[in-house]
Parts: C-alpha cells; structure tokens; sequence
C-alpha cells in the first residue's frame, strides 16, 4: 500500500473491466437469443424421425446411436442443445419382448431438440404419477396393449439425462429412409404408441 492511498489508476481499470463484462454480456444474450431461436426453430418430431429411421436402414449406426446418443445425433448435424448444462440422450430400443416408454416423474424434461415441445399430457400430473405405477394401464388408454410377455420399463428423464425411445420398424415393404422417417410419430419415439 501506498501511503497516499492512490487507486486511482486501479478504480479505472476495474470500470473499463466491468465496461468489457457488460459488452460481453449483452453479447451474450443476444447470441444465445439467436440460439435458442435457431433451435427451437429445429427443434420437432422430425428430427427424433430422422434419426430412428437412420437406424433402421444402418445397423452400425444404431449401434452407435444406443451406445453413444449424442455422438450418433451430431453424425446426422444434430444435437441435444441444452445450453449451458449438456443434456445427455440415452436412446432405449423396442424390442420383440421389450417396450420403453418415458417420463419425467420431477417436471417434464424432455428430448426437445429430437420431439420439439412437449405435449400437454406429458406434463400432467396424472401422466408422470400413473405411467410408473401402471405403465401398461396408461398404455391401454393410449390404445397401445401390449401381449402380456413383453416386458414394460419406464425411463425417468432428468435436467442431465433425455431419453428417446427407438421404435420397432413397422412390418411395411418401405425402405426408402425418408418414407421410413414419415411412419414414426412422436408418441412412438415417447414410448405411448407402437408403430
Ligand atoms: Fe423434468
């Protein structure tokens, strides 16, 4: 410390500092606006479509596609978006003896990015209590029955982790992947409807 106490030249320094942060800031948010637009925009059952039909056509890719979610979407130039918090995609495949459905028993995070907002239902109360105690029930009120050997489990989606259900491949003669993309609907990929 100087004796006569001179910090000036210091108080200057953190104002044009601070100056800096605030430009910075304002920067921020209008990118992170233009972002979220941007995504949101992206953001519908399409994508999650695209991405299943993908698998269908290419077994190595859903390979990939179960083992590493996010690496597989970024192969097709999507990703999970999230922001500031990564969200991690787990990707539960139907199969002849298992059905996936998903929930957020919390609140109602939900693979955005791949489903675009989520409906109404999803965020209800009845929905995220009654799908856990009785997935096969809430399933039979969506008018999906299930033969009783298949085996139901329900995903608990969280802030970090989204979950997207991989349909069985409907038994049409369509090969072509976008006329493939077209039969996936977005109760499919929640887990509510079988194709
Ligand atoms: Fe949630």
């Amino acid at each position: 410390m100087s004796e006569h106490h001179d910090d000036g030249p210091v108080a200057a320094q953190t104002r044009h500092v601070e100056a800096l942060l605030e430009a910075r800031g304002l920067l921020d948010a209008v990118e992170l606006d233009r972002a979220l637009e941007a995504f949101l925009a992206g953001a519908s059952p399409a994508q999650g479509a695209r991405v299943v039909a993908r698998a269908w056509v290419e077994p190595e890719f859903q390979d990939r596609l179960l083992a590493d979610g996010n690496a597989a979407l970024e192969e097709l130039g999507l990703s999970m978006g999230g922001g500031i918090q990564p969200q991690r995609l787990k990707v539960v495949a139907n199969t002849e003896t298992e059905h996936n459905v998903i929930v957020c028993t919390l609140c109602s995070c939900y693979p955005i990015a791949l489903l675009g907002p989520s409906p109404t239902w999803y965020k209800s109360e009845a929905y995220r209590a009654r799908v856990v105690r009785d997935p096969r029930g809430v399933l039979a009120e969506f008018g999906t029955e299930l033969p009783e050997h298949v085996r139901i489990t329900v995903w608990d989606a969280s802030a970090e982790t989204r979950y997207l259900v991989l349909p069985r491949r409907p038994a049409v003669p369509v090969s072509d992947e976008a006329e493939l993309a077209a039969l996936v609907t977005r109760n499919g990929l929640i887990g509510t409807a079988v194709l």
